[in-house]
């Protein structure tokens, strides 16, 4: 495969290149513009001219730098093994190959895909959407011999697009429907996916039916038509092996599975907590769970949220914390398909703990929720601030208040035991850990030879306490 037409280098070397905003010549979807997509499927070699690429609105060189402009990418493959349920796999793949051009940056999936194609690429001669639909359907048809035609058609104008685009929504609903219909205890095999490695090294995904990925982009059935054309590649088996803890979502073959893919660096996962032993969270999760200390409860907060959640924080600062690869308790990167999974970070106290969430999300969800909670949980356009917060759950007798009473006793009995103690306490070296928001990181402090002396000495946990029911 040669790339000696391309005006700038391709391969896997570019991929975690980052185009910031000044660097840019335009930017192509993102949470900028309105509707945006990337979409493959497969269809009867007939129906596709192979190598074709079409483009309907403008192409880059009409394009008026520093502007935004929709994208939709609909990918088109044939070849005599290919299967419906290998779409959503194929399409996860458009992430990387088009990171692999140097001066593209692209990120997410589906309906929240964002490039941006970097000044740098433009001048040297990267000017046509002609040039990346060649690279597309060269890296398809080398990277999945199984594809033997292929032709991508790009939209960028904002009528043009509006069809194609209701045609992928569907397609996504579809297919998350179909997730819907079988849970964990059904199935006696689930799945892992590298394949965002490169990202974040330590990062694998487990697969399951009921915990979709978290780029929400790869379900169980996706999964498993993926392992099975090409079970050495980076979508895989993962015999689930013992279940050691039902309500945690623990398995032996899951905790070795991460061990072995995070190179050591892992070796526990509940499947189904947020709070200990979290799922890994690489970068391009859809939402995020993150845990609220002041109510005992959590919210959610997606990609697509582009003001400051509950807590103060916007999307992006929560990404930092989240992403990466890391174990982070308080903050969990998961799908919008796993919230409405029955099994949604049960180990926490379920779905019943969460208290916030954008509105656009709560209007996505909310059907599958079950309907006495909906009305309890709080939006942007409810509640600004965690006093209000506070006081919306309360009056809406959110089941989150009935822990507070619990958390209170618990504190008051912390402070009790340790008033009565007050006394000239030899420490020797000592290390205190402090955690960051949510519990988690935060830095640590070491005393070394000190004698402290303290009439008292109060010790208040402020480390989450997700209240979970057994
Ligand atoms: Fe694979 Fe997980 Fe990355 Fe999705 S988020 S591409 S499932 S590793
Ligand atoms: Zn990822």
């Amino acid at each position: 495969m040669s790339f000696s037409d391309i005006p700038v280098p391709v391969g896997p070397v570019y991929e975690g290149e980052r185009i910031r905003a000044k660097q840019m010549y335009v930017e192509l979807g993102g949470p900028k513009v309105e509707k945006h997509f990337e979409l493959v499927r497969v269809k009867q070699p007939k129906e596709i001219k192979d190598g074709q690429v079409t483009i309907h609105g403008p192409d880059l060189k009409d394009m008026k730098e520093g502007e935004r402009y929709p994208i939709g990418i609909l990918v088109e493959v044939a070849g005599e093994q290919l299967e419906e349920d290998l779409e959503a796999v194929f399409e996860r793949r458009v992430h990387e190959f088009c990171n692999f051009v140097n001066g593209i940056m692209h990120l997410n999936q589906r309906y929240t895909n964002w490039m941006r194609l970097s000044k740098t690429a433009y001048e040297k001669g990267f000017n046509s959407l002609e040039l990346l639909g060649q690279v597309l359907i060269r890296l398809y048809k080398a990277e999945l011999p199984i594809i033997k035609q292929a032709q991508v058609t790009f939209y960028t104008d904002p009528k043009d697009i509006e069809e194609p685009y209701e045609m992928a929504m569907q397609i996504y609903d579809k297919r998350d429907e179909r997730a819907r219909t079988i849970h964990d205890e059904d199935v006696d095999m689930f799945y892992g996916c590298v394949l965002c490695q490169s990202f974040a090294p330590t990062h694998a995904c487990c697969i399951t039916p009921d915990r979709t990925s978290l780029c929400g982009s790869i379900n169980w059935f996706d999964a498993r038509a993926a392992a099975k054309v090409d079970p050495k590649g980076p979508i895989y088996e993962v015999p689930p092996k013992e279940c050691k803890d039902k309500l945690a979502g623990e398995y032996t073959g899951v905790n070795e599975m991460i061990k072995k893919r995070s190179l050591g660096e892992i070796d526990r996962i509940f499947l189904y907590s947020g709070m200990e032993f979290p799922h890994t969270s690489c970068g391009c999760f859809e939402a995020i769970d993150f845990y609220i200390p002041e109510v005992n409860g959590h919210g959610i907060v997606d990609r697509n949220f582009d003001g400051v959640a509950i807590n103060g924080l916007p999307f992006s600062a929560m990404a930092n914390q989240t992403g990466g690869g890391k174990q982070m308790p308080g903050f969990n990167g998961v799908s919008i398909q796993y919230i409405v999974s029955p099994k949604y970070q049960q180990y926490d106290g379920g779905i019943e703990t969460i208290v916030w969430m954008p509105k656009a999300v709560k209007d996505r969800v909310g059907d599958f929720l079950p309907q006495d909670l909906v009305p309890k949980i709080a939006t942007e356009e409810e509640v600004q601030d965690l006093a209000q917060l506070k006081e919306w759950l309360q009056e809406k007798n959110h089941p989150i208040v009935e822990t507070w009473a619990e958390m209170l006793e618990e504190e008051e009995e912390e402070e009790y035991e340790y008033e009565e103690e007050g006394a000239m306490v030899p420490m020797g070296t000592v290390g205190m850990t402090i955690p960051g928001v949510g519990g988690a990181g935060g830095f640590k402090i070491i005393l070394k030879n000190c004698k402290v002396h303290a009439e008292a000495i109060i010790i208040k946990k402020i480390e989450p306490k997700g209240k979970r029911k057994k």
